[in-house]
């Protein structure tokens, strides 16, 4: 743990600007007098590329190497083609900082609302490969545009991507109480990718004989997060099946407001970056309506990663409280931020 954070901000588009002001007001509250803040702001994003065409220069790339953590707020608004920024920026650093671990943890706090019967008891976390299956670009189009097109889409899955994952996995169950781990495919019908991914997923879990395992194909992993989402402890999966496992988990949990990821390099070759799931939601940018509390769980997460446990705990435990003692009445972004702060200030 060091006694300084040199944070990178990019806030981005819509909300992502006024969520990540609500989520540096938590940091620089929960932080010991101690330890040292500094950050950096990056401009990136939908204004940045009508201004000058740029979504992430080489110049930037290379600065942003040199922090410890990033916070990112949300990148995208409808008038940047899609497809720019998802390619030209977030992609683009996820592969040069080889983040190769999406962590989304999914937990159902008090009073919130779910579709779900009964309030089953949510506390799982989703691993998600992050550089490799369908995502890799690699693919194309013969014929485009005519009746005779034919487009490729190649998922490639490499033994090395596969078992760094999963003995991430393996790691992260082992450290928590219940100490099972899942692995999520579809090794019926995929059966290249799907059977080297249980072979490795075999193989490494015998140096894990604490953790308890159990394989799902993904459609029956979506009815199971829906009948019976307590059977699940940690997850890993497939970087696609990972993406909509991840969207549904947020659903049955109260929602995208709540939702926090990490974009995870373990090996501390380059920073890693932390964002809520949401986007840059324009229809209510500017209007004080959105929820800064993924953010803020995002913000937890960067804190464990940079082995500040007690202060990520501690400020996992002011949402939890804020949540059950909340009213109903309508918060601002400005108020519910002012809360958790002084939460874990206190
Ligand atoms: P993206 O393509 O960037 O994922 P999206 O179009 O999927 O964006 P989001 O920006 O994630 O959409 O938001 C979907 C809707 O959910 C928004 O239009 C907004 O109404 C609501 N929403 C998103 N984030 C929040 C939040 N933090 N607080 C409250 N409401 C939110
Ligand atoms: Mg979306």
């Amino acid at each position: 743990m060091s006694t300084s954070i040199n944070l990178a901000v990019i806030p981005g588009d819509g909300i992502g600007q006024e969520v990540v002001a609500q989520g540096l007001k938590v940091l620089t509250a929960v932080l010991p007098q101690d330890v040292k803040l500094e950050t950096r702001e990056y401009d990136l994003g939908a204004q940045r590329w009508h201004r000058t065409g740029e979504t992430l220069p080489d110049a930037e790339l290379e600065a942003l190497k040199h922090h410890d953590a990033i916070l990112l707020g949300a990148i995208g608004d409808p008038s940047v083609p899609s497809g720019v920024l998802e390619r030209g920026l977030l992609l683009k650093l996820r592969f040069a900082f080889d983040h190769f671990i999406n962590l989304r943890p999914s937990k159902l706090f008090p009073n919130t609302a779910t579709p779900l019967a009964g309030r089953p008891d949510i506390d799982f976390v989703v691993v998600r490969e992050g550089t490799e299956g369908p995502y890799t670009g690699n693919g194309g189009s013969l014929r485009t545009g005519t009746p005779a097109e034919v487009a490729t889409e190649v998922s490639v899955n490499t033994a090395y991507g596969v078992e760094r994952v999963v003995r991430d996995a393996f790691e992260r169950a082992a450290s928590r109480p219940r100490k099972k781990l899942t692995l999520v495919h579809k090794n019926n019908v995929l059966v290249y990718a799907g059977h080297m991914w249980k072979n490795i997923f075999d193989k490494v879990g015998q140096e894990y004989p604490q953790v308890t395992t159990d394989y799902l194909h993904v459609d029956a992993a979506t009815i199971f997060f829906v009948t019976q989402p307590e059977r699940f402890d940690v997850i890993v999966t497939d970087n696609l099946f990972g993406d909509i496992l991840t969207d549904l988990a947020a659903a049955v949990t109260g929602g995208i407001g709540l939702a926090a990821s990490g974009n995870i390099n373990p090996t501390g070759a380059f920073p890693s970056m932390f964002e809520p799931v949401h986007g840059s939601a324009p229809d209510i940018a500017g209007t004080g309506k959105a929820d800064p509390t993924a953010t803020i769980l995002s913000v937890a997460l960067l804190l464990r990663h940079l082995g500040y446990e007690e202060q990520a705990v501690r400020i996992e435990e002011a949402v939890s409280a804020d949540l059950a003692e909340r009213d109903g009445t309508f918060r601002s972004t400005d108020a519910i931020g002012d809360a958790l702060a002084a939460r874990v200030a206190g």
